[in-house]
């Protein structure tokens, strides 16, 4: 063991190198929103399944225009004609309707004069506002490929193909364990001392938007009776979260309570602040994570380690956390030795994001963390980092 902290990057590393994809499951479309597809998905039928009309007008034989045409039919969407179109005629048709065998293009029906029974239609190049058969793919072909979160655009191209259910990585289990003697339910009255509870209700809202199932334990005091049962409970879960009581405190049970119930603990400390005594480690399949307990350092916790880990169990291609070039707005100090995630303002200017950091850093200050919109990732180093500097941020 070297002295160094670990880097975050390495931390990451870590814990994904612990993950084993949860097994896939069939999903109705309409569950499968938000969900990670297992297995690619490939179209039912072509895409149009026909040659369907691009506009409301005429279908005819490009050959046959300019001229006065008799009109034989009327093709609405979702009805074919019932017969082909021949030489020297033609149809209306609506958008989405059905070509008629025969014809080649359509025209607009705002270039065209309708007469009793005729149409005057201009010249027409051939295939004209006609949409092909299979322009957009064909039967067979893959629609949405593994590894992708599938968002509504996913999910109507799927519908679109055909396609009624899709394998997905089962959604994980995670079991939610505040700890501290001192917290206390919003609504609750608070004694001298007491504070609410913030980290729960942040930390379910992550696990959820990650697509993973919550189960939220009532917060945890920091006994060593109380702290065994709730990991206990957290152990039977894929992933236990809690956050609090992983410091060197007296009253921080956390590493020794799992310690004792068999996790193998794979770091503690990373050199990030906020968040240093963020712990991780794992018992058979679960992954348990030991956020540290002030709400800013947990929710970057959170972030950095917990959400690559349950989107990775979940099959993503990519589950590292999305960072995005910006460019930082006012100095900042650097830390020796430590990266650091400023709460940050983001706003465009030009060509580029802006990242304004907030006043008031503090790992505890999260009514101030609110106004904030993106994390920005400041290395680490000596000295200040100047405004302008190019800096990578994840949005909040
Ligand atoms: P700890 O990591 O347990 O030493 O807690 C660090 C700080 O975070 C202390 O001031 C705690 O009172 C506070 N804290 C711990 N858990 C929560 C929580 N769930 N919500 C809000 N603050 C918390
Ligand atoms: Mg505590």
């Amino acid at each position: 063991m070297r002295d160094e902290l670990l880097t975050v990057g390495e931390a990451l590393e870590l814990v994904l190198a612990k993950v084993v994809p949860l097994e896939a499951e069939e999903v109705s479309l309409e569950d499968a929103a938000g969900r990670i597809l297992a297995a690619a998905a490939r179209a039912r039928v072509d895409l149009p399944s026909f040659a369907a009309s691009a506009m409301d007008g005429f279908a005819l034989r490009a050959q046959d225009a300019p001229a006065t045409l008799p009109v034989v039919a009327r093709i609405a969407a979702g009805r074919p004609a019932v017969q082909a179109l021949e030489a020297g005629q033609a149809m209306s048709i609506s958008t989405g309707g059905v070509v008629p065998d025969g014809a080649d293009s359509v025209v607009p029906v705002e270039e065209v004069e309708e007469r009793e029974g005729v149409v005057v239609v201009p010249a027409v190049r051939e295939g004209a506002n006609i949409r092909a058969r299979g322009g957009d793919l064909v039967a067979g072909d893959l629609v949405v490929d593994a590894g992708v979160r599938l968002g509504p655009v996913h999910l109507g191209a799927l519908a679109a193909a055909g396609v009624t259910h899709v394998r997905c990585g089962r959604r994980p289990s995670v079991v939610v364990a505040v700890t501290g003697s001192e917290l206390r339910q919003p609504g609750e009255q608070l004694e001298r001392g007491q504070i609410y509870d913030a980290n729960g209700v942040i930390l379910a809202t992550q696990i959820r938007s990650t697509g993973a199932e919550v189960e939220r334990l009532p917060p945890v005091s920091d006994d060593a009776e109380a702290t065994r049962a709730a990991v206990a409970r957290g152990l039977e879960a894929d992933v236990l979260v809690t956050s609090g009581g992983v410091s060197v405190g007296l009253h921080d049970l956390v590493r020794a309570t799992e310690a004792e119930l068999g996790v193998e603990e794979i770091f503690w400390r990373v050199a990030v602040r906020p968040g240093k005594p963020v712990a991780f480690g794992v018992r058979e399949q679960t992954l348990v994570f030991g956020l540290p307990g002030n709400p800013v350092s947990s929710l970057v916790g959170f972030e950095l380690f917990v959400r690559p880990a349950l989107l990775a169990l979940q099959g993503l291609a990519d589950p590292k956390p999305e960072f995005r070039p910006g460019v930082l707005g006012r100095s900042t100090k650097l830390l020796p030795g430590r990266e650091s995630l400023l709460r940050a303002r983001a706003r465009f200017d030009g060509d580029s994001v802006v990242l304004e950091p907030l006043t008031g850093q503090e790992s505890h200050m999260i009514a101030r963390a609110a106004t904030a919109n993106a994390l920005v990732l400041v290395p680490q180093g000596e000295g200040d980092l100047e405004a302008g500097s190019p800096v990578a941020y994840l949005i909040l």
